[in-house]
């Protein structure tokens, strides 16, 4: 396995959005626009209501996907097609905008801890008007993997150990890893070359880098560790453990023209996509 190394490390922007949802945002900040195919990373974690409590009423997407893995609370989600689910803790939601949707994403509870991520992925060209699909799952549906060491691999997508998971048949082939490392641990986890890769600590510590007498980061919650070249990630822990998303896909390679909640190739279809919206071309 060639490890990668770490090349940059982006420190989570504090921001909102939807009704006034607070977000900490590392893909699709002003530090990095986006890490093809992936175009945004927001983590939302409060126990305040008012934090989260908005919600996001009705909003379209077009053109990419949207991925939400909730930790804790309860999410409601409602389009305008009729489909509705439940997001609880644990359970994974890898909607398929394609040529449209329209949905709401609210909370089911009025107090409490509210944690979780939504990640944006891109659509290449030949998908980006496909029809609409989604792939959900209960917690009891995501794999998790156990290691003699403690540590544990709960596989969104891609595989981990032989085993495959939750999420399958998405374009650019994504890994989707929720990894808890205990103290004093190390993983060597294989990433496809070629695919961009990046992890986003949101507890405890970990070190990220080639080997332990090598070049390494410390890094803590709310940053993003974007890789460079190779075929593995190493990370490891000290005194303290460490839990972070590991993601990977192959980039699309693609001309990239977002606005807002559309995400295409070229000017013109940002300017069909508003029309269509405008039109109710979505929730037919
Ligand atoms: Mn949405």
């Amino acid at each position: 396995m060639t490890l990668r190394p770490v090349g940059q490390i982006v420190r989570a922007e504090a921001t909102s959005d939807g009704a006034g949802v607070r977000l900490l945002r590392t893909l699709g900040s002003r530090q990095l626009d986006h890490l093809d195919p992936f175009l945004l990373l927001d983590e939302f974690k409060s126990d305040r209501p008012d934090d989260y409590i908005a919600g996001f009423p009705d909003h379209p997407h077009r053109g990419f996907e949207t991925v939400t893995y909730m930790l804790a609370g309860t999410m409601r989600h409602a389009d305008h097609r009729g489909n509705t689910g439940k997001l609880v803790a644990g359970s994974v939601q890898w909607m398929t905008a394609g040529r449209g949707i329209v949905h709401s994403e609210m909370p089911e509870q009025e107090d409490g801890l509210m944690w979780g991520f939504q990640l944006w992925v891109n659509l290449p060209a030949r998908d980006k008007l496909c029809e609409p699909r989604y792939q959900e799952f209960p917690p009891s549906a995501v794999p998790e993997v156990r290691r003699e060491d403690g540590t544990r691999i709960r596989v969104v997508a891609g595989e981990t150990d032989g085993t495959r998971g939750a999420v399958t048949g998405i374009a650019t082939e994504p890994l989707y890893l929720d990894v808890a490392l205990p103290v004093r641990a190390r993983l060597a986890h294989p990433v496809r070359a070629g695919h961009n890769t990046c992890a986003y600590v949101f507890e405890g510590e970990g070190h990220f880098g080639e080997t332990e007498r090598g070049p390494r980061r410390a890094v803590g919650p709310g940053h993003l560790v974007v890789f460079g070249p190779g075929d593995g990630v190493a990370v490891w822990t000290e005194a303290s453990p460490v839990r972070f998303l590991l993601l990977a896909a192959r980039p699309i390679g693609e001309p990239v023209v977002r606005y807002g909640p559309f995400v295409m190739n070229r000017r013109e279809e940002i300017l069909q996509a508003i029309q269509d919206y405008q039109a109710g071309a979505f929730a037919r």
